[in-house]
């Protein structure tokens, strides 16, 4: 989740761009794919850093409703503990994390790179009460997440892809009432499919 401060981008020309950098035949077999995948299952694996600073139970009440989001986008997360190999996602926790260092954001995540996500933990866990950190963590790794997944750097005007959430997006996390748009459901399996292509 990244603050106010985060610049949205065209989401035609970002797509364009991701295309553009396949072989011809890969792109075919992207074109063949994405209607089959629309509403397919998919499974992706994400890696949360060994030394996470996030205390156990906060970590799987905030996987949980991360889980439980992309779920109702089609989605099943798998959870892994340790240091990734290869180019699966990868989750690390800042717990000391400098004032003016990304003022504002919560987290963000590398889109083209398509790996590494860096969460600030100190500031969520000063932003809400301890009990309800889980929803918000949880929201924030699905935001960052889906910023990986959908391959491009771009936010949506509601839901849990908001550039910057108010405090009437925060009652709505409170009561997991948040969730993907459409659009970002479509980016999301359009993004994976790219990510099956490449890797194989
Ligand atoms: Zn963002």
């Amino acid at each position: 989740m990244e603050g106010i401060f985060d610049q949205s981008s065209g989401v035609d020309s970002k797509l364009g761009r991701v295309f553009r950098r396949l072989p011809k035949w890969k792109m075919a077999l992207v074109a063949t794919i994405l209607p089959m995948c629309a509403h397919a299952q998919q499974r992706v694996t994400v890696w949360v850093r060994q030394d996470a600073v996030v205390h156990g139970q906060a970590l799987i009440g905030a996987e949980a409703v991360a889980s439980k989001l992309f779920a109702a986008a089609g989605v099943r997360i798998k959870w892994c503990y340790g240091h990734p190999t290869g180019d699966a996602i990868s989750i690390a926790f800042s717990e000391l994390t400098p004032s003016d260092y990304r003022p504002g954001s919560m987290a963000f995540a590398l889109p083209y790179e398509g790996v590494h996500i860096t969460v600030f933990y100190d500031r969520i866990s000063r932003a809400t009460p301890a009990n309800l950190a889980p929803a918000l963590l949880g929201h924030v790794l699905a935001h960052e997440i889906t910023h990986v997944l959908q391959r491009i750097d771009r936010h949506s005007e509601t839901g849990v892809m908001k550039s910057h959430w108010t405090n009437r997006d925060l009652d709505q996390i409170v009561a997991k009432r948040l969730s993907f748009t459409a659009e970002d459901i479509e980016l999301i399996h359009r993004g994976l499919a790219v990510r099956a292509v490449e890797t194989k």
